[in-house]
C-alpha cells in the first residue's frame, strides 16, 4: 500500500506550527532510525517516542534535554484538516493534565518530512512511506516510560482498578476529561501519582471543541448605517466608521476558500446596502468563495425595485433576514428612525420577486419596542417570521431583553468576525472591537484562528462560559453544536 503524495505540501505548512525534515526509519526489531542513529524508545500502536540530545531539542526551539518527539505513525495523506484539528485537541488536554501533574507536557505540533522512503508493518499491513512523507508530532517532555506502577491491578479483561486508579478517574472527571484509552502501558508514575503517557484520543467532555478553520466568516463590508435602532451597538458606536477595501475584501475570500469555510456574513454592524457595491460585491464571494454559502441581513429600507432585480442573479444566497424590529408604524419608527410604509413596501416585494429564495423577517425585542410583538405578528402574518430577545453587546447595546446565560457559546470555536479595517475581533458582540484577536491585513486567517489569543479563548471558555472574560457578561446564548461533530475519530 503506498500513500499517494502530496501535492499539497504548501497547504500542510499552513496548518502546523513548524515543518522539520527528518531520516525516520522503523527497523524491523522494532527500533527506529532517526536521523541516521538507531535508537530505541517507547513504541505505542499508534505512535513512536523519540528521545531527542539537547542539540537536536535545541534546534527545536526547546532549551531542556529531557525532550521526545511523539511521532503520530500514520501519514498525513488526505485527511489534513480532521487531522490537525484532532491533534489540537489531544495537544490541549494533554497541557490540562499536565498541569495537574497526570500526564508529560507538550510543547508543540510539529510535521516531520520523511528524507528517506520508509517501509513498515503496521497491524499486520505492510506500509511503504515514500521520500516526503509527512507525519504530525508532538514535542513532549520525555518521559521514562516504564515508571513502577503500584497499587494498580489490571483484570483478565485489562480493565484497570484500584485506589489509584478511582482517584485518576475522578480527577480526570472533575477536569471534564474523558479517558478514552486507560490501559496499565500507558499509566506510568509521576509525582506520586498516576500520569497517562499517551492521551490519544481522549476527549474534553461537555462539548469542549476545537476545530482548526472556521465554519462561518462574518466581515463587516461597512460599518455605517441609516438606522439608529435602540437596541443595535451601532448609534453610540465610538469605534470609527469605514468601509473594506476591495484588496483585503478579495484576500479574506481566497484563503476562506482555501479552507473550505462553510457560510459567509458580508454584514457585521452596519446596514450592508448602504454600500451601493453591495450587489457586486456578492458576485465577488462567488468569484472567490464559490463554495460558501452567504447569509444576508438587511434594514430592508434601502432595497429598492433595482437592488432585488439584481440580487435574483447572485448564486449561494442561502438565506436574507429582514430585521424588522418594531410591529406598528409608531413603534418601528420610534425604534429605528427609518419609514416604516417603505420598509413593508421593500419587504413585500423582495418576497414576491425572491421566490426561489430562502427569506424570513425577524423582529429583534427590546424594551422599546416588545409591546408590538402582536403587531409584529399580525403584519406579517403570511410571511415567515419570528421574534428574540435582543443580546447586551457586552454592554454596548440599551434596552436588551436577553437574560444571561451561562453555557458555552458556539462562537469561539465556529465563527470567525473581521472588522472593516481587517481586525479579528471576538465575536459579533464585540461591536467596538475591544476584545482583538489578530489582523487580517497582515496575518492569514487560519494564523489568527489558531492563534494564541483564541486558543486561549476557547481554553478559558471551556465547557462553561462563567471563568471567562469577557464571555461571562455575554447574554448571547446560541447553543453549541454537538460534540461529536466537531470530534473525529480517526486512527485507529
Ligand atoms: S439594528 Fe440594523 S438598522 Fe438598526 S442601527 Fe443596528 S444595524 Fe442599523
Ligand atoms: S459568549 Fe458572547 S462574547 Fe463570548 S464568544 Fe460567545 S457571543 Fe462572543
Amino acid at each position: 500500500m503506498i500513500y499517494p503524495w502530496f501535492e499539497f505540501a504548501t497547504i500542510l505548512e499552513s496548518f502546523v506550527h513548524e515543518v522539520i525534515d527528518i531520516d525516520l526509519s522503523v527497523l524491523p526489531n522494532g527500533a527506529y532510525v532517526f536521523n541516521g542513529v538507531e535508537r530505541r524508545g517507547a513504541s505505542g500502536k499508534t505512535c513512536w517516542y523519540i528521545p531527542l540530545s539537547f542539540h537536536e531539542a535545541k534546534l527545536l526551539g526547546v532549551e531542556r534535554d529531557d525532550v521526545g518527539l511523539k511521532v503520530i505513525r500514520y501519514p498525513v495523506y488526505n485527511d489534513i484538516k480532521d487531522e490537525h484539528a484532532r491533534l489540537l485537541q489531544e495537544f490541549t488536554i494533554q497541557k490540562i493534565l499536565f498541569t495537574n501533574d497526570m500526564a508529560p507536557d507538550v510543547f508543540k505540533i510539529l510535521l516531520i518530512r520523511n528524507g528517506k522512503p520508509n517501509s513498515v508493518s503496521w497491524l499486520g499491513q505492510k506500509i511503504e512511506y515514500p521520500t516526503g512523507s509527512v507525519f504530525f508530532a508532538m514535542l513532549v517532555a520525555n518521559v521514562n516510560v516504564h515508571g513502577i506502577l503500584t497499587g494498580v491491578k489490571a483484570n483478565s479483561s485489562g480493565g484497570l482498578s484500584g485506589p489509584k486508579i478511582n482517584s485518576f478517574r475522578e480527577r480526570c472527571r472533575q477536569l471534564r476529561i474523558d479517558p478514552y484509552d486507560l490501559t496499565i502501558e500507558n499509566l506510568y508514575e509521576v509525582k506520586g501519582r498516576l500520569g497517562v503517557l499517551d492521551v490519544h484520543k481522549w476527549r474534553r467532555t461537555y462539548g469542549m471543541r476545537f476545530v482548526n478553520v472556521p465554519k462561518y466568516l462574518q466581515i463587516e463590508l461597512n460599518n455605517t448605517c441609516n438606522g439608529r435602532c435602540g437596541m443595535c451597538a451601532i448609534p453610540h458606536m465610538t469605534r470609527p466608521r469605514g468601509i473594506m477595501s476591495d484588496v483585503l475584501f478579495e484576500k479574506i475570500l481566497k484563503e476562506a476558500d482555501s479552507l473550505d469555510v462553510e457560510y459567509l456574513t458580508p454584514f457585521l454592524h452596519g446596514e450592508p446596502f448602504m454600500r451601493q457595491d453591495f450587489v457586486e460585491k456578492l458576485h465577488k464571494i462567488n468569484e472567490y468563495a464559490p463554495k460558501a454559502k452567504i447569509t444576508i441581513f438587511t434594514n430592508a429600507s434601502m432595497l429598492d425595485e433595482k437592488k432585488v432585480a439584481a440580487l435574483c442573479n447572485v448564486k449561494n444566497i442561502d438565506q436574507i433576514v429582514f430585521s424588522f424590529p418594531g410591529g406598528n408604524k409608531h413603534v418601528y419608527e420610534d425604534t429605528t428612525g427609518l419609514n416604516f410604509e417603505n420598509s413593508v413596501l421593500n419587504i413585500k416585494r423582495a418576497f414576491r420577486v425572491l421566490k426561489d429564495f430562502n427569506l424570513r423577517i425577524s423582529m429583534p425585542r427590546s424594551e422599546q419596542n416588545r409591546d408590538s410583538e402582536k403587531d409584529f405578528a399580525v403584519l406579517w402574518n403570511g410571511y415567515p417570521h419570528s421574534a428574540y430577545d435582543t443580546y447586551n453587546y457586552l454592554g454596548d447595546a440599551r434596552g436588551s431583553l436577553a437574560p444571561c446565560c451561562y453555557e458555552q457559546c458556539d462562537r469561539a470555536f465556529r465563527t470567525m468576525t473581521v472588522l472593516f479595517d481587517g481586525r479579528v475581533c471576538l465575536c459579533c458582540m464585540d461591536a467596538e472591537g475591544r476584545f482583538i484577536m489578530g489582523d487580517l491585513s497582515k496575518e492569514s486567517v487560519i494564523d489568527v484562528w489558531n492563534g494564541k489569543r483564541f486558543m486561549k479563548l476557547r481554553e478559558e471558555h471551556g465547557c462553561c462560559r462563567l471563568a471567562c472574560e469577557p464571555c461571562r457578561r455575554c447574554t448571547q446564548d446560541l447553543k453549541t453544536e454537538e460534540y461529536n461533530d466537531a470530534y473525529h475519530p480517526s486512527l485507529v
